[in-house]
């Protein structure tokens, strides 16, 4: 049972689906593993020394596969080259992308779908690599902000914590906050949904309460799409704020649908001079929390340092491959009995058929 990992579609994803310490149990479970040749963030001979197969020619790797492993969506030339029903796994974008896969009669599983209950937590890569996200967030600010984040007291004088602001507090918002905090910032957060106020106070974080905005919260627990109304009702409340910050970190989503915006470009020259606003929200290239804010650029807007992510994780491309790959391993474990030798068809278990797009 052949399982194979070709290189990413996006060349700016640095990450690889599986390390090499997940090899060890892949094997024993009777899986041989075969890498597209491709730059990944671990040594090439680990692997090896695991019996991982490299190859060049996308046919050799392709054939007999039985399930592909991957960190983003697949290419049309790999699809191509497949044989019907492999199995797919991989952020591949959700349901608007089932028409690609069901062309090929592949059976894909999109990670994003994965219902975020309890079981379902092992395999949860938009947690673990949200999570990555919040620390990459506070890093950039620390490195850019023209102070320290701490209060210190010298000889000199005393210098005072920075104030952080979090805006969005899902899981990478909450991982922010905890970093911040560890590295001495004082940070306040604010969410649409009223459950998030209290896990952003249990992080030691002031919640700032958003007026005119009841309960944002949506159907699986995450957030809805604010009305024209309360848009704006927030973005008024956010002027009256920012210029308390001296950063921002913006970590807010709406689950399948646009990134809220909460930031606009006149709203910039509110910000105290070296203020460093950080969007998380453009990590896939997308609009992000602010309307100034582009995909991979530092762009200074007056005396404002605007940072928007793209790939961000390809910076910490070991960490969140780690983690990534721990998570595939617990999906792998509910895909394949291990005891019959058969795969899980996605009608026998809930979390299966919610990832499924193509059946
Ligand atoms: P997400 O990435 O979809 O959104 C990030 C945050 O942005 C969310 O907290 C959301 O409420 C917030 N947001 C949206 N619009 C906003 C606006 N206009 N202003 C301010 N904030 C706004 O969320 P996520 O991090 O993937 O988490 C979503 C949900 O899933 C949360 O309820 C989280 O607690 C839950 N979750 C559950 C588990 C589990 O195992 N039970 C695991 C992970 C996450």
């Amino acid at each position: 049972m052949k399982i194979i990992v070709p290189a990413n579609t996006v060349v700016q994803d640095k990450r690889v689906a599986l390390a090499p310490e997940h090899i060890p149990s892949l094997t024993a479970l009777g899986f041989e593993i075969w890498f597209e040749n491709c730059t990944v963030p671990f040594s090439v001979d680990s692997y090896k020394a695991q019996g991982v197969k490299w190859t060049d020619d996308k046919a050799d790797l392709c054939r007999d596969a039985a399930l592909l492993l991957s960190v983003g969506g697949v290419s049309s030339e790999i699809l191509n080259l497949l044989p019907r029903h492999t199995r797919i796994v991989g952020l591949l974008g959700g349901k608007t992308q089932a028409e690609l896969y069901k062309d090929f009669f592949t059976q894909a599983y999109a990670l994003e779908l994965l219902p975020r209950i309890s079981r379902a937590q092992f395999m949860d890569v938009l947690s673990s690599q949200a999570a990555l996200m919040g620390y990459w967030a506070v890093i950039q600010v620390a490195s850019r902000l023209p102070r320290i984040l701490p209060m210190m007291t010298t000889a000199a004088g005393t210098l005072f914590p920075a104030q952080i602001l979090v805006l969005g507090a899902g899981v990478a918002g909450l991982q922010a906050i905890g970093m911040g905090r560890r590295l001495g910032a004082k940070i306040s957060a604010c969410d649409v949904r009223a459950k998030a106020q209290e896990q952003v106070e249990s992080l030691g974080a002031k919640f700032l309460h958003l007026p005119g905005i009841q309960d944002g919260e949506g159907s699986g627990g995450y957030a809805r799409a604010l009305t024209v109304q309360e848009q704006r009702a927030q973005q008024e409340f956010l002027k009256t704020v920012l210029p308390s910050y001296n950063a921002v970190i913006c970590s807010a989503l709406v689950h399948g649908g646009d990134a809220p915006l909460l930031l606009t470009k006149e709203m910039l020259s509110l910000c105290q001079p070296g203020t460093v606003i950080v969007d998380l929200a453009t990590h896939l290239g997308a609009l992000g929390n602010c309307d100034f804010t582009q995909a991979g650029k530092g762009i200074r807007f007056e005396e404002v340092t605007t940072i928007g992510a793209f790939y961000p994780l390809s910076d910490l491309a070991v960490s969140a491959s780690l983690l990534y790959g721990k998570n595939l391993l617990a999906l792998i474990n509910l895909l394949w009995n291990a005891k019959t030798k058969c795969w899980t068809s996605p009608k026998d278990d809930p979390l299966l058929e919610a990832m499924c797009i193509t059946e």
